[in-house]
C-alpha cells in the first residue's frame, strides 16, 4: 500500500451472520483531508468507522493506518480520536472534569492543555456547569474535545451534526474546519446529509447497502451537479447554428433569447468562445445546478435499483 495515504482499506468487509453490513470497501485517505462519508441510515457508515477505530474486527479484508496493518494498530490507537454514537459523558461533572477523567485514563497530566481544549471548542463560558445542563451542541463539542485529549492525527466522527439545531450545526462545522486547518488533523466525518458535508469535506465516499458506490473530490462533485448551461443572446437562430456546427444537439430554445444546453456543460468556455468567433453576442451565460441532495439520491437510487436487478438474475 502507498505511503502517500494515511489510511487505506482493502476490501474491508463486515458480516453479521449472513448480513453484509460493509461489503469490500476500498477507501484511500490522504493526510489533511476532510473525508465525507455519506450514506442513508443503515448504509454501513458506523460499522466502517468502528472497524477503522479498532472497535470492531473486519470479517474479511484489511486496512493500513499510519503505515501499519489495521490488525496491529494497538500502538497507534492514541493517534485516532473517535466520536461514534454518543460521547459517553459524565452528566454530573463539568467539562474540565470529564476531560480530566479521559486524560487520567490515558496516563496524561496536562491541566493547561485541558483548559486550552475547553477554550478551543468554545465551552469556556460554561464554567463549572454540569454537563447534563448542556445543549446537544455543547455536548457534541465536548465530545470533540474528548477526542483531542490524546493529540490525535486522525479523527473519526460519526454523524456529529445529527440532531443539532442550525446554530449548533454552524458551530460544529466551524470547529471541524478549524481542526483540519489549524491542527492539521485528518478527519473522516459521516452524515446522511450531503448538503451539510459539502460545506466542509474535501473528498467524499458514497456508501450504499454496505458498498462504496462513488468517490469524488469537492470540485468533481460540483461539476457532477451542473445540469445545464443557460445562454442568452439576441440572435438565437445564429447561436443554434453555432451549436449544431460544434456537434451539440441536446439543447432547447426556451424563449426568443434563451437557450438551455444539456450536453458538454463543462465546455462553457469553448461554447462562448465559438459564439464570439461567429459574432454571436452572448449577454448571459450561467450554469444551473441540481442540488447536491438530488445528485446523491439519484446515484444511490440507481445503485439500489441495479442491485435488485442483479439479484433477480
Ligand atoms: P445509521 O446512521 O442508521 O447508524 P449506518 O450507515 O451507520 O446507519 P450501520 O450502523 O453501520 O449503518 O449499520 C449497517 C447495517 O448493519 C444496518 O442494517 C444495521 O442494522 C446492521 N448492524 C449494525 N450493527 C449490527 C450488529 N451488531 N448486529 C447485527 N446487525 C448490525
Amino acid at each position: 500500500m502507498s505511503e502517500e495515504f494515511l489510511l487505506q482499506t482493502k476490501d474491508i468487509t463486515k458480516k453479521y451472520k449472513n448480513f453484509v453490513a460493509v461489503d469490500h470497501v476500498n477507501i484511500n485517505l490522504k493526510k489533511g483531508e476532510i473525508y465525507g462519508l455519506i450514506g442513508r441510515n443503515g448504509a454501513g457508515k458506523t460499522t466502517l468507522l468502528k472497524m477503522l477505530a479498532g472497535l470492531a474486527n473486519p470479517t474479511e479484508g484489511d486496512y493500513t493506518i499510519f503505515g501499519m496493518s489495521g490488525r496491529k494498530t494497538a500502538s497507534v490507537r492514541d493517534r485516532i480520536g473517535v466520536l461514534i454514537e454518543n460521547p459517553g459523558l459524565f452528566g454530573n461533572m463539568s467539562a474540565y472534569d470529564n476531560l480530566k477523567v479521559k486524560a487520567l485514563a490515558l496516563g496524561l497530566n496536562d491541566p493547561d492543555y485541558l483548559r486550552e481544549l475547553i477554550d478551543y471548542v468554545g465551552l469556556t463560558s460554561a464554567g463549572k456547569r454540569p454537563v447534563k445542563k448542556y445543549s446537544l451542541g455543547m455536548k457534541q463539542r465536548l465530545g470533540i474535545a474528548l477526542t483531542l485529549v490524546s493529540h490525535p492525527d486522525l479523527l473519526l466522527l460519526d454523524e456529529p451534526i445529527n440532531g443539532l439545531d442550525p446554530q449548533g450545526i454552524i458551530e460544529m462545522r466551524e470547529l471541524i474546519e478549524k481542526l483540519a486547518k489549524e491542527q492539521n488533523i485528518t478527519i473522516i466525518i459521516s452524515s446522511h446529509i450531503l448538503e451539510e458535508l459539502s460545506k466542509i469535506a474535501t473528498r467524499y465516499g458514497v456508501i450504499n447497502e454496505g458498498r462504496l458506490i462513488a468517490e469524488f473530490t469537492h470540485e468533481e462533485l460540483l461539476e457532477k451537479c451542473i445540469q445545464l448551461l443557460e445562454l442568452r443572446t439576441d440572435d438565437i437562430s445564429k447561436a443554434n447554428i453555432v451549436l449544431e456546427n460544434m456537434g451539440i444537439r441536446d439543447y432547447q430554445n426556451i424563449d426568443k433569447r434563451t437557450i438551455h444546453i444539456f450536453e458538454r456543460v463543462n465546455d462553457c468556455g469553448k461554447i462562448v468562445l465559438e459564439m464570439a468567433r461567429n459574432n454571436v453576442d452572448i449577454s448571459l451565460v450561467e450554469t444551473k445546478h441540481r442540488s447536491l441532495e438530488e445528485y446523491y439520491i439519484d446515484i444511490t437510487d440507481r445503485d439500489s435499483i441495479g442491485r435488485t436487478g442483479e439479484e433477480k438474475k
